[in-house]
């Protein structure tokens, strides 16, 4: 018997909300050089994330190093720098701890812009 749609909705929201949370908790964590705690922290949410199958919040998945689960604060254990590279310009955000580069595609970012410029000039 699977779960009715409202009751499914409520998981999602509480799932995000624990996300969130714990997320807050693991940066708090880092500062205070918790890090085996800091690494519970992301563990836990990302695995909440799946159980509930929501995606991770954008905002906090572009704040995780995967590679040694680490929570990056910028200006403190990663840069972020923007590449304008012709086939796919993006956002290269480096983790200080491990070297690892996340790049973030800004095509969506651009192609969103666009539509919001094309709707203000038909108006
Ligand atoms: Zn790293």
């Amino acid at each position: 018997m699977g779960y009715s749609k409202r009751k499914t909705k409520k998981i999602k929201e509480i799932a995000l909300e624990r996300i969130e949370i714990l997320m807050n908790l693991a940066e708090e964590a880092y500062r205070k050089g918790q890090l085996e705690r800091m690494r519970r922290y992301i563990e836990l949410s990302r695995r909440i994330a799946m159980k509930a199958r929501v995606p991770f919040p954008k905002k906090w998945k572009r704040r995780i190093c995967k590679k040694c689960l680490t929570v990056l604060i910028y200006g403190v254990n990663c840069t972020v720098r923007t590449v304008s590279d012709k086939s796919c310009p993006h956002v290269a955000i480096k983790c200080l701890n491990c070297g690892n580069v996340i790049k973030i595609p800004m095509v969506r970012e651009k192609k969103l812009k666009r539509r919001l410029k094309r709707m203000a000039s038909t108006k």
